[in-house]
């Protein structure tokens, strides 16, 4: 048995069947640094996929705020300390309307678990209504609410799915751009029948960049119709930030603000502290009291001081090192190379994204834009052998996703874009 069919077996035996890995042929990694990887053979990998080592894997500035406040004191929120005030304080000063409170957690999907109770409380009633594409994380109720992932338990009776946005191939008769509009009214039809089944409404929560449903291209505004009919219906929008927050999109710092949307809360994870388990909710005062007041909530490791450190060194390493800018920058680079290559090959059918978080609708022909899910596959098994770390997603699951640390260059762009060509002529195009 080669190495990797043992630690497959090994992980069967010891982790339990049906645990997920990337690829045809897993990757098994032992090191990493800054874009790259290194597999347990010495073979380099561009990672273009990962979003949890935000600034770049292993960052030396994060790894010694780490190591610096382990070795001081690590305990936790029912002490007093300054470092997770310091911290709310810079992460909060980030947002451009009133939301100044935290509660910090060590996973995204403690976060919207939280953020949905807020949402319950404030509003009194129950019913949650998220895309029909859409995840948001692990607990039994947030679990519930992915369409993708599908729970074995019976659905909860008061959540409710609505058609996700598709800039591609719109919703409705209208063409170019997916339409504002029909969201809005697929949402209040919605919170109608939410209301009819005595759940009432209670919150809309959604990924402000529609990441897990293909990071549709839709315009500063396009959530505005969607705003007045959560506030029409006096519930809560929560927007949930876990992927393409803290600057990854280049223009703003957090997807709300590229789409216009002002959120009642904002839930955070993955590249909070590069790696270190870190979540957080943020909210208003007001939400935060009735929480508070509401429930004893503690959480035994969110919040430490060293998973404060952590974070702060992220805010930190984006400022200091202008990775904001990188990411606007190489993210524009890389839509124009896409663009060229779209140009080129009838399979890319739609070239989309913002700063470093973009990707391409690999699509049988351009005429009738029907998705080449297999192909798309074929795509990502290749380029890993070729060295490159991507992945796909959407609402076909055609849509190549690429989201590097925010430390991607342009010679890792051409590095990624020399590779997909190569794998495009081998498979035939
Ligand atoms: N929200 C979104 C949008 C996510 O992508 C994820 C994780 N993939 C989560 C929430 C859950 O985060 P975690 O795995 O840290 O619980």
């Amino acid at each position: 048995m080669n190495e990797v069919n043992s630690l497959l077996e090994k992980r069967k035996s010891l982790l339990g069947p049906n645990l997920p890995t990337f690829y045809d042929e897993p990757v098994h990694i032992v090191k990493g640094k800054d874009v790259w990887l290194w597999d347990k053979k010495g073979k380099k990998y561009l990672d273009c996929y990962n979003n949890v080592p935000h600034v770049g894997h292993c960052h030396p500035k994060v790894v010694e705020a780490i190591i610096k406040q382990s070795s001081t004191l690590n305990t936790h929120t029912r002490y007093l300390h300054e470092g997770i005030l310091k911290y709310v304080e810079k992460l909060t000063s980030s947002f451009s309307h009133n939301l100044s409170t935290a509660i910090m957690t060590c996973t995204g999907s403690e976060a919207n678990d939280i953020a949905l109770r807020m949402a319950m409380l404030r509003t009194g009633s129950k019913g949650i209504i998220t895309t029909d594409h859409t995840y948001h994380g692990n607990t039994y109720l947030v679990s519930q609410l992915s369409r993708s992932n599908i729970a074995p338990e019976d659905p909860l009776n008061f959540i409710r799915h609505i058609p996700a946005p598709d800039s591609y191939r719109p919703m409705s008769a209208k063409t170019g751009i997916a339409d504002s509009d029909h969201f809005a009214q697929e949402l209040e039809k919605a919170i109608l029948d939410l209301k009819k089944n005595n759940h009432g409404f209670s919150a809309l929560l959604l990924c402000p960049f529609f990441a897990n449903e293909g990071f549709p291209s839709l315009n500063h505004g396009w959530l505005n119709e969607t705003q007045k009919i959560v506030k029409k219906y006096n519930g809560v929008i929560i927007a949930d930030e876990v992927q393409p927050g803290f600057g990854r999109l280049g223009s703003k710092m957090w997807a709300h603000q590229l789409i216009g949307l002002t959120p009642d809360i904002i839930t955070l994870g993955k590249p909070m502290a590069n790696g270190y388990p870190v979540g957080a909710v943020i909210t208003s005062n007001e939400i935060m009291e009735t929480f508070r007041t509401s429930y004893r909530y503690f959480n035994t490791f969110g919040g430490n001081p060293v998973a404060c450190a952590a974070s702060m060194a992220v805010l930190n390493v984006i400022e200091n090192e202008n990775l904001m800018s990188n990411a606007l920058n190489v993210g524009k680079y890389c839509i124009s190379k896409l663009n060229e290559l779209s140009e080129k090959y009838e399979l890319i059918g739609d070239v989309r994204g913002s700063g470093l978080f973009f990707g391409a609708e690999i699509v049988l022909d351009k005429k009738t834009k029907n998705p080449a899910k297999k192909l798309t596959k074929e795509i990502i098994n290749k380029m890993r052998h070729k060295g490159v770390l991507i992945s796909k997603l959407g609402i076909n699951d055609n849509t190549l996703k690429i989201r590097p640390p925010i430390t991607f260059s342009k010679e890792n762009a051409d590095f990624l874009f020399t590779k997909l060509a190569e794998v495009f002529k081998e498979l035939g195009f």
